[in-house]
């Protein structure tokens, strides 16, 4: 399919300049809702929006298969010049231009002749929550394929390059809360000091073992404890754990094994120690023939050259939610070499703008060319 580049260009350089100027953090993605969807009021599509949540779904044409692209929509919460601001530092801004610009160039062309394409504006990433909630609402209910796609940092993807898949693990966020007693700085055998509890929780993180074969991590990324005055021995403390591992699996051996140490810790020194997952972000579950096709459309878009394989890494993704709730979806997530430097969630994140266009192309190729091997499939 042939893109009127003339035309779109400028659209998409205004979309994007738009949504890079207005973040707004997950799960408070108002404007950015409202922005989309006056975008396609107007046109021959169907949007979707929910009173309970932000984010939108848009269908443009009928009937079976449902083939689906996602963009994330918010933002994060960061110091950017010495100001904490909302700030579009992991490319979602990028990721929604892509997904709006194949959606224009959908419409442009008419649409599906048979099938639906359906674009879905998914709040809340960051949190590792949207994509749930989704799920739950039924967005993907009758969907067979699912695309997505994700920014790369430099040091993953060269400028130009793209890969076929992302072989995202699986990252949990965990908050901790000690309860015991306060005491006197003179009475020190009346409680557990807290501080004491937090280093042994500490020291037991760094000796879980799991397979060297998979990787993982576990640290702790904050501890408090104590207030102003500095002669009480804190019994209370508040902490966190950072979790990460490769496979969904591996991700809950380690859940159970800090649970135990919570547990543990707690019986040994009378105290309360609670748990609760902040984040959790599923790793990912890939489909052979979505990447397969995904292969051929950036082959056929920007030459066999730019295409590498799969890419792994130890960042997390919540779209593979989609596929661990509802597993008969074939989906695949495109990753975009943009010269992305210093890093995601950098303040400072900086990438190169031709490869919206570009990835563009490669997407709205992969749409129709999963809609005609689907309707061929169904006709033989
Ligand atoms: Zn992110
Ligand atoms: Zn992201």
């Amino acid at each position: 399919m042939e893109i009127n580049w003339e035309r779109l260009n400028p659209i998409l350089k205004n979309v994007f300049d738009h949504l890079h100027a207005n973040p707004e953090i997950s799960w408070e993605e108002k404007q950015t809702t409202a922005f989309i969807k006056k975008l396609f009021k107007d046109k021959n599509c169907r949007i979707r929006t929910f009173e309970d949540s932000t984010g939108l779904i848009i269908d443009v044409g009928s009937g079976k298969p449902v083939i689906a692209l996602r963009a994330d929509i918010d933002a994060l919460w960061q110091e950017v010049d010495g100001k904490f601001q909302a700030n579009h530092s992991c490319g979602h801004d990028a990721h929604m231009t892509v997904v709006i610009g194949v959606l224009l160039s959908v419409l442009e062309a008419g649409g599906p002749n048979n099938g639906t394409f359906r674009f879905i504006f998914q709040p809340a990433e960051e949190k590792g929550t949207g994509a749930l909630a989704f799920v739950e609402k039924g967005v993907v209910n009758d969907v067979e394929y699912l695309y997505g796609l994700h920014l790369r940092p430099k040091e993953e993807l060269e400028n130009g390059q793209f890969a076929p898949a992302i072989e995202h693990g699986a990252a949990k966020i965990m908050m901790g809360n000690i309860k015991g007693e306060d005491a006197h700085g003179a009475r020190p055998h009346l409680n557990v000091n807290a501080i004491q509890i937090g280093t042994e929780f500490f020291q037991a993180l760094n000796s879980i073992q799991m397979d060297p074969m998979l990787s993982q991590s576990v640290k702790m990324t904050s501890f408090h404890a104590g207030g102003k005055s500095f002669n009480i021995i804190p019994g209370n403390a508040s902490f966190s754990i950072d979790v990460r591992a490769q496979t969904n699996e591996l991700m809950e051996e380690m859940t159970e094994k800090i649970t135990h140490i919570a547990d543990s810790l707690a019986s040994l020194h009378d105290v309360d120690i609670a748990l609760e997952e902040e984040t959790n972000i599923a790793a990912a579950v890939l489909d052979k023939e979505a990447i397969s096709f995904m292969q051929q459309s950036i082959i056929e878009c920007v030459g066999e050259e730019k295409l590498t394989p799969v890419i792994s890494t130890t960042g997390g993704d919540d779209f593979h939610f989609y596929t661990i709730k509802r597993p008969s979806i074939k989906s695949t997530m495109l990753a975009v070499g943009c010269d992305l430097v210093p890093g995601l969630h950098h303040p400072d994140m900086k990438f190169n703008y031709a490869m919206i266009p570009k990835s563009v192309e490669i997407i709205v190729d992969v749409l129709f060319r999963t809609l005609e091997s689907s309707q061929i499939k169904r006709s033989s």
